[in-house]
């Protein structure tokens, strides 16, 4: 793919990049690992300061990094905007917990024969994060916050189409005061993650994106024995049950199904619905879809802008032509409107059989797929059916279902009467094929830090007492 920022809302390319040459590449690896050098030995509360100043530089750029998000990916303005927010929100929230979550941990240091024991979390080095396009400023800060407050220096290979935000992100950190080059972007195709990855100055790799890309790194990185973080696609289910709410589970099932233009990992995609309720959502869900405001991203209006990409459309479009052939039902939307850009409407399809690609598949566009469930036994077996397990969503006020679906639902993130979101306060990520590994809270910065032994005797016997009591076996 190109590197090159292509208007969604009309198609136009603005701008194309040329890819770095191997030069440029080796030159930048060499600057970030003797970035490395110094950098691990600077101290937590320096790099909160840091981190600190990143965010003020943030939240002084909203309205320049918001217009530029939307111009690259199409999201519309006012969620751009909440999104370069939300990061100076994150990198706070590192500055401030970062230095706590960076102390050593005390052992029983008696129950080892130690004069002192405990758990030093240290820095590994430089991870190359490989990110998407969708949340371009948010996916890559919840690699780069808690990585720049562990030590690590990092590694951006963006997604093709959105170049421009992924220098900019570099220069958020230049101009926050971190030392040179920890943070670099680097402007290269999908290929050269491989030569990136396989470098021996390169530590650990975190890619958010498909399950196919995710495949293709965990598999280098096993080759070379480097841990990584996969935080891939979601169809994470929308279960109604009948003492739900229903007005308000569907202001919020289209909020989740239709946010970022229908393309976030964590929308709801499946809506299973009890036969008691179905009919009554399936009517206010379907009037609120319809209601929307579909148009130009940058109009403060609009709530749904176009998809990021021409390929992207096609995909929804090849979804629902599919479910249709096969005998589901269109109940709103379902066509693409004439003139230029990549705009879809909201859909809500029903009838959905598991012959459907819609079953098993992930619908990246904002297009719900709703189900008729006969109660919470049906709801689970069917969201979990599906390969991935990234978020799940329940509706009701019954006590022993929200409990059952606590339990056994296949999901990373179980979130009751609210839709799945991510805060920095909470771990993020899922299961199956929706990977492995967290991102955020102090789960997901230990994810790339040697959580090493430190083990201290007296001079004397304790140790060989702690042996003799049999210990030392390995
Ligand atoms: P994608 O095609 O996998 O691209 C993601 C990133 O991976 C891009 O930087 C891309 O580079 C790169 N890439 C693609 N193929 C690669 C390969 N074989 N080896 C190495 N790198 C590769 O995904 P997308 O279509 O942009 O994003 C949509 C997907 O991401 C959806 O499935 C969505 O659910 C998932 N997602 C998951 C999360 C989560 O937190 N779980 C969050 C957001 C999105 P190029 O752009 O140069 O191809």
């Amino acid at each position: 793919m190109a590197i090159a920022t292509i208007n969604p809302a009309t198609g136009e390319t603005l701008t194309t990049f040329e890819p770095l040459s191997e030069a440029a590449l080796e030159e930048r690896i060499a600057r970030s690992a003797a970035a490395w050098a110094g950098y691990r030995l600077t101290t937590p509360e320096q790099r909160a300061g840091w981190l600190r100043a990143a965010a003020d530089v943030l939240d002084g750029d909203l309205d320049r990094v918001g217009e530029l998000m939307t111009l690259e990916m199409g999201k519309t303005l006012a969620s751009a905007k909440a999104e370069a927010a939300k990061c100076a929100k994150a990198l706070r929230y590192y500055a401030e917990h970062g230095p706590a979550m960076l102390r050593p941990q005390p052992a029983d240091a008696g129950a080892v024969g130690a004069r002192e024991a405990y758990v030093v979390h240290q820095p590994i080095g430089v991870i190359l994060a490989v990110m998407p396009w969708n949340f371009p400023l948010w996916q890559a800060m919840r690699f780069a916050a808690p990585a720049l407050m562990a030590g690590n220096v990092g590694l951006l290979k963006h997604a093709s189409n959105v170049p421009q935000t992924a220098l900019y992100l570099e220069e958020v950190f230049v101009r926050a005061g971190f030392p040179a080059d920890v943070f670099q972007t680097l402007l290269i195709g999908s290929k050269e993650v491989e030569r990136v990855l396989r470098d021996d100055r390169v530590a650990a790799a975190t890619l958010t994106g498909s399950a196919p890309a995710g495949q293709s790194v965990a598999s280098i990185a096993g080759d070379v024995l480097k841990p990584t973080v996969l935080e891939l696609g979601g169809s994470d289910p929308f279960i109604v049950m009948p003492s739900a709410h229903l007005e308000t589970a569907a202001d919020v099932a289209v909020t989740s199904r239709c946010q970022n233009n229908g393309q976030s990992c964590i929308s709801a995609k499946r809506f299973l619905v009890h036969a008691d309720v179905a009919e009554e959502f399936t009517r206010i869900f379907a009037e609120k879809l319809a209601a929307l405001t579909v148009g130009d991203p940058m109009a403060e209006d609009t709530q749904i802008g176009p998809l990021a990409t021409e390929a992207g459309r096609e995909d929804v479009e090849r979804y629902v032509q599919d479910a249709v052939d096969k005998g589901a039902t269109v109940v709103v939307g379902g066509q693409r409107p004439d003139g230029p850009g990549w705009y879809y409407p909201p859909t809500l399809v029903t009838g959905i059989t598991p012959e459907m690609e819609m079953h098993t598949g992930e619908v990246f566009g904002p297009v719900a797929a709703l189900y008729t469930v006969s109660g919470i036994d049906e709801a689970i077996e069917i969201a979990n059916s599906h390969p991935y397990g990234l978020g799940a969503n329940l509706w009701s006020e019954d006590e022993a279902e929200r409990e059952r679906f606590i339990r056994d639902v296949a999901s990373g993130m179980a979130f009751v009467n609210g839709m799945v979101a991510s805060f920095p306060e909470l771990p993020f990520g899922g299961v199956k094929q929706s990977g492995y590994g967290r991102e955020l809270t102090d789960v997901g910065m230990y994810e790339f830090m040697n959580a090493k032994t430190v083990w201290i005797g007296a001079p004397g016997s304790e140790q060989r007492a702690a042996h003799s009591a049999g210990s030392h076996a390995e």
